[in-house]
């Protein structure tokens, strides 16, 4: 387990090289990869978490009181605001996890929510809609986890991508340990989340030490092109009866 941390809401984890890969849509064995996922839950003492289909795209699936589906819904954000622990699954692009403490009146569970924010959704918008959804449903608080993802430093995209990408999100674009145009995914998802509000872990500061590209127990589909996902995942403590 690359992290894990648990407060009086809500517990958070980013799996590793450890744990093995957790997606189902990289071309892995699908019994191999349920049976992975299950030994999580069972190591982190959770019920089933709820997946989606990742397509690079801006959906959010707001799962809440929905039955699990026998396939997992196209999308790249989940939502649950009844206590069910949500994962994501990303070798490179950011795993970002929130959690909502309801407001003054509710003293139901934490709203959870897991987004996949690569350059694509990040510009798009995929945290605000996810946010968005948080807050819908009367989250207050919202705390902002970014998972292991590539670094600054090490994220070499063209000039002209770089600066499509300035355009939407400025400072976004950087340069890379070896002098070439990068973009800063974390450093711009942090500046994005915080205008919004929302506190960023003070744990996940440090990009270098969670670069996906530099930690040989990370996946990074950048070095290895490989089918290995790692996943940021979320769930409810304290009342694990709310579910
Ligand atoms: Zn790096």
């Amino acid at each position: 387990m690359w992290f894990q941390s648990e407060d009086s809401a809500a517990g958070i984890a980013f799996t590793d090289v450890t744990e093995g890969n957790l997606a189902a849509h990289t071309g892995d064995d699908p019994a191999a990869v349920a049976r992975r996922r299950r030994a999580v839950e069972t190591a982190l003492g959770i019920g089933p978490v709820r997946y989606v289909r990742q397509v690079h795209g801006t959906t959010v699936q707001d799962v809440t009181g929905t039955p699990a589906p026998a396939s997992a819904p196209e999308a790249d954000a989940a939502v649950s605001a009844d206590g069910t622990p949500l994962g994501i699954l990303t070798a490179d692009c950011l795993p970002v996890v929130l959690v909502g403490r309801p407001g003054e009146a509710r003293n139901g569970p934490p709203v959870l929510a897991v987004a996949h924010a690569g350059r694509r959704g990040l510009l798009d918008g995929v945290l605000q809609r996810t946010l968005g959804v948080v807050r819908g449903h009367g989250a207050r608080d919202v705390t902002a986890w970014i998972g292991p993802a590539v670094c600054g430093r090490c994220y070499e995209v063209p000039p002209e991508m770089a600066e499509d990408a300035q355009r939407v999100l400025p400072g976004i674009a950087v340069t890379t340990s070896w002098g070439t145009t990068g973009l800063d995914l974390p450093g711009a998802a942090r500046t994005l989340l915080e205008a919004q509000g929302v506190a960023v872990a003070p744990e996940c500061a440090d990009r270098r030490a969670w670069c996906t590209l530099e930690h040989e127990n990370l996946y990074s589909h950048r070095r290895d092109s490989t089918p290995g996902r790692l996943a940021g995942l979320v769930w409810p403590v304290g009342g694990k009866d709310a579910a």
